[in-house]
């Protein structure tokens, strides 16, 4: 997700249809819509996003698609791109807003390594406990929850907010419950692939999302 490496465009969809067998959404609707390839290839015969968000709404961004396209084609991604320009959600927006909240008055991690638990595992405290023992770690208070759900609406994410985030769990092994986080993350952080993360996450994201990009050296 969020590589420079890869192309995003549905343009380069050949309807191979490989991307269908491994996505949950085309496994509970059989519609073909309900896919990277469908949503790939209604954008190349010139489909209105408006009729599109229903399919893109229902993306789980499970990322199951992206290894598998032979063109490369960063589908998960391109699903992400695609949301920015539909209106988000106000009840998810709401949801952001409270976790950046909840995430300002958070208290500073303890030493050492890091459960990000992230919203769902939040919301039951008896597994949340049950989990931090079996891990023998701590939970962060600051998840990036808020995060999570602006990478999955397409929300805006302040850089200060950002740098914040990363400054908490700067030099820290995490564990991250939330798959966009740990895809965003991705192998080696931290601390250099945080730092990756932010440079691409700033260079990537639609101008005015994440500006100025934060600096990391
Ligand atoms: S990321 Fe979306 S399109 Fe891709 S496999 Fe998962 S649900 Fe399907
Ligand atoms: S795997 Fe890639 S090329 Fe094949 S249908 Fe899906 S998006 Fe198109």
């Amino acid at each position: 997700m969020y590589s420079n490496a890869h192309p995003r465009d549905y343009p380069a969809c050949s309807g191979c249809s490989l991307c269908r067998l491994v996505c949950p959404m085309w496994r509970s609707q059989r519609d073909p819509r309900y896919s990277a390839e469908g949503i790939a290839k209604a954008r190349q015969s010139g489909a209105a996003l408006a009729d599109l968000a229903p399919a893109l709404d229902a993306c789980t961004l499970c990322g199951a698609c992206d290894p598998v396209c032979p063109e490369n084609i960063d589908l998960s991604a391109m699903i992400m791109d695609l949301r920015r320009e539909l209106p988000p959600h106000p009840e998810l927006v709401a949801l952001q807003v409270g976790y950046l909240q909840a995430a300002e008055s958070a208290a500073p991690a303890e030493a050492g390594a890091l459960l990000l638990p992230g919203a769902a595992l939040r919301a039951d405290p008896a597994l949340l406990e049950k989990v931090t023992a079996l891990l023998g770690i701590c939970a962060a208070q600051d998840d990036g929850a808020d995060i999570a759900v602006a990478l999955e609406i397409g929300g805006e994410i302040a850089p200060q907010r950002l740098r914040r985030f990363l400054d908490g769990i700067e030099g820290r092994s995490l564990v991250v419950g939330d798959g966009l986080l740990l895809a965003n993350c991705g192998a080696g952080c931290p601390p250099r692939g945080c730092r990756a993360w932010a440079r691409r996450w700033a260079t990537s994201t639609p101008s005015g999302a994440v500006s100025p990009a934060p600096t990391f050296t």
